[in-house]
């Protein structure tokens, strides 16, 4: 209970409280995007099977740990972790993989045999330096197939997010292909590569000379622009794989070669997480500028083992909803509809009863309207409709309750055509090329 005197007596105005540093509210227009960004990632992930799983934001800390890895950036520098009452450490997940993982051993999904394909999409917490496209809360949206180590699994999760984003009208993007191993052949590399930095480490940033004794691989995924020259000419992962992992490299190539997917070969793209092998791969949009990556994912073939749980090579990928939908942004902002499809502009009393039915009947068909519950005359009512920025407004005055044929006023080209009241929505859908 909050004592009176505990409460501070204020004078002047009070402080407004703000959002917390890294976090931001997504207002309209800007959440039509994310709708539609939403919308088109479900049906286009249904189209391929996926189906959708809700984990917590909550988890232990150990999962990440785990999973992740101790000496990653995100484990050691940017996780939300705290204390519960019972002393239990808890984190806000930082990504939802290994969450993914989790409810799947915990589950026991694998015994239903077969492939399991989850998606889930909602906030990540990294406490990072926010910057454009880069925030503490943000948003992902991501699927993993769990159970097959087949190079067509990685193919056809790629074939999915071209098309998504081909569907969501992104134009320009270039998909970065790697292989970074499995752990047969990647303690060989990783020799060479601790070998290598031994030379060059004292030129690297800070970070760098600590991750080339702890966490060479590291190194690779460095953002320091004065590193890149030096990161350039350290050996590559590419000559140090085994047959095995060579030959599924080389699969996956030719399966995106033989779909006409475009990409690039990357030999550094290692990604943020310690729990890849083989396959990774990233997707990067040059209109979002210093963070370009839009989504990144690839190969986890060891974790659930990782994770307490049985064999279960995986495959998955986390799209940046935030850079996704600054991106589409672009692409869609003029076909948005901000405002509802229809505004009803009822104009004397009699003509209110009409005007309820009619929204009625229209929202029942899931058309967008509003309506005043004011009396109002008709400029006025047409400057509300403008105002909100409706498509149409569907004017209902004395001589229209008369005749049974309202006014529908085409609120960008100003044309008012007379429809007949039972052909409205009928009207209104044919007339109306909503993009959202
Ligand atoms: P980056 O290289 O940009 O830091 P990452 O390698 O840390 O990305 P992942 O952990 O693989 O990224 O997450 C997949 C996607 O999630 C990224 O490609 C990016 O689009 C998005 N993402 C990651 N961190 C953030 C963040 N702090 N704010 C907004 N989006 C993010
Ligand atoms: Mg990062």
């Amino acid at each position: 209970m909050l004592k009176s005197d505990n409460i501070p007596t204020v004078s002047k105005r009070i402080e407004a409280v703000q959002s917390v540093k890294g976090t931001r509210d997504l207002m309209p227009p800007e959440t039509s995007v994310w709708q539609r960004v939403e919308e088109e990632a479900r049906r286009v992930l249904r189209a391929y099977a996926f189906r959708e799983i809700r984990t917590p934001i909550l988890e232990s800390t150990a999962l990440f740990a785990r999973s992740v890895g101790e000496d990653t950036d995100i484990v050691s520098k940017e996780m939300y972790t705290f204390q519960d009452r019972d002393n239990e450490s808890l984190t806000l997940r930082p990504e939802a993989t290994a969450s993914a993982v989790r409810a799947y051993i915990e589950h026991r999904l694998f015994n239903e045999g077969g492939l399991q394909k989850l998606y889930y999409m909602g906030p990540m917490f990294r406490r990072e330096r926010p910057q454009k496209g880069r925030y503490r809360q943000f948003y992902q949206i991501g699927a993993e197939a769990l159970g097959s180590d087949h190079p067509a699994i990685d193919v056809e999760s790629m074939e999915m997010l071209v098309l998504l984003l081909e569907q969501l009208s992104v134009q320009e993007f270039t998909l970065l292909l790697n292989s970074v191993g499995c752990p047969r052949c990647r303690p060989e590399y990783l020799k060479v590569l601790r070998h290598a930095l031994e030379d060059v480490r004292a030129n690297l940033c800070r970070d760098c000379q600590r991750r080339a004794v702890t966490n060479p691989l590291r190194v690779l995924d460095c953002k320091v622009e004065a590193d890149q020259p030096i990161i350039e000419q350290l050996p590559r992962m590419a000559d140090y794989l085994c047959p095995e992992c060579r030959q599924h490299f080389e699969a996956v190539k030719d399966g995106l070669e033989s779909r006409r997917i475009d990409y690039r070969q990357a030999p550094r793209l290692v990604r943020g997480l310690d729990y890849y092998t083989r396959t990774t791969f990233e997707i990067t949009c040059s209109a979002l500028g210093a963070q370009n990556a839009v989504l990144g994912g690839g190969r986890y073939d060891g974790l659930s083992e990782m994770l307490g749980g049985p064999p279960a090579p995986g495959f998955g990928f986390a799209i940046g909803e935030d850079r996704l939908a600054l991106v589409v942004m672009d692409s869609i902002a003029k076909q948005l509809e901000l405002g509802p499809l229809a505004y009803v502009a009822w104009i004397g009393e009699a003509a209110l009863g009409s005007a309820e039915n009619l929204a009625r009947a229209l929202r029942r068909q899931g058309i967008s309207v509003e309506i005043s519950h004011q009396p109002m005359k008709l400029k006025k009512s047409l400057g509300t409709a403008s105002k909100l920025a409706a498509r149409f407004a569907i004017i209902i005055g004395e001589g229209e309750l008369e005749s049974g044929r309202y006014q529908v006023k085409d609120m960008t080209t100003g044309q008012q055509t007379e429809i007949e009241t039972n052909q409205i929505e009928r009207y209104l859908q044919q007339n109306s090329a909503r993009a959202i």
